[in-house]
């Protein structure tokens, strides 16, 4: 075993451990949470040591890395696209990526439904309520969910969003599933929850995370 592949494998037991007691906490089951490795900056002979480990979803910011990436893996890992979009890429990440979770547009919506048949798509909500840092403001969600749900080729999973850096984590990720609670009224499909990073997914996990993004603790500082 290379030093890598130990360090590697040791982090994500740790990470999949700490997953299992945060989950337990919250009265939920495990496996109802899906960790996406965000492999970003690093190289794919990690992603490819991770994939020998057992991990099939991916997490990448930048088209151009993730591209490149993504072919050097068997075929049956998902691929997350969690970056700021720009519209001019929105082609090629459709290309690789399985799911979108950072949609915050609703001209990038409409132009990524006129580019595939079927794409899963969380929306990126503010919970800091400072667009600048993407998604879309809170009082605007519902107003957002009914024009993209007007996208046939779109599969709304639920919401995605970032915890502020001034905000309790556990306080963030409460508004963001009472916000979930109004959007599965609205669209009971949409139910999914993509929340929590290196230093805040237990948080997100006791508030309804199905979808957690892990990068610097199992692969080390960007
Ligand atoms: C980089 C990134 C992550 C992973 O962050 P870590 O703190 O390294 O776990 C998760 N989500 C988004 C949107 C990111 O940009």
């Amino acid at each position: 075993m290379s030093n890598r592949r130990e360090e590697l494998s040791e982090n994500l037991n740790a990470i999949k451990s700490r997953i299992s007691v945060a989950a337990q906490n919250a009265g939920r089951s495990a496996e109802e949470i899906t960790l996406i490795v965000v492999t970003k900056t690093f190289p794919a002979s990690d992603a490819q040591i991770l994939y020998e480990l057992g991990v099939r979803d991916f997490g990448e910011n930048r088209d151009q890395e993730a591209s490149a990436k993504s072919t050097e893996l068997p075929d049956d890992c998902r691929w997350h696209f969690q970056g700021q979009i720009q519209s001019n890429k929105l082609k090629s990440i459709a290309n690789w990526a399985d799911v979108l979770h950072s949609i915050d547009d609703i001209a990038h919506a409409s132009k990524l439904n006129s580019l595939v048949t079927s794409k899963d798509i969380f929306i990126q909500v503010s919970l800091d309520n400072q667009p600048n840092r993407g998604g879309v403001l809170p009082d605007l969600i519902p107003e957002f969910l009914e024009e993209i749900s007007t996208f046939p080729n779109l599969k709304i999973r639920g919401l995605m969003a970032v915890a502020p850096l001034d905000v309790e984590p556990v306080i963030a990720f409460q508004r963001l599933k009472a916000l979930s609670d109004r959007v599965v009224k609205m669209q009971p499909k949409a139910h999914e929850i993509s929340a929590g990073m290196s230093n805040d997914f237990e948080a997100a996990i006791s508030e309804g995370a199905t979808h957690i993004r892990i990068g610097s603790q199992i692969l080390g500082v960007r």
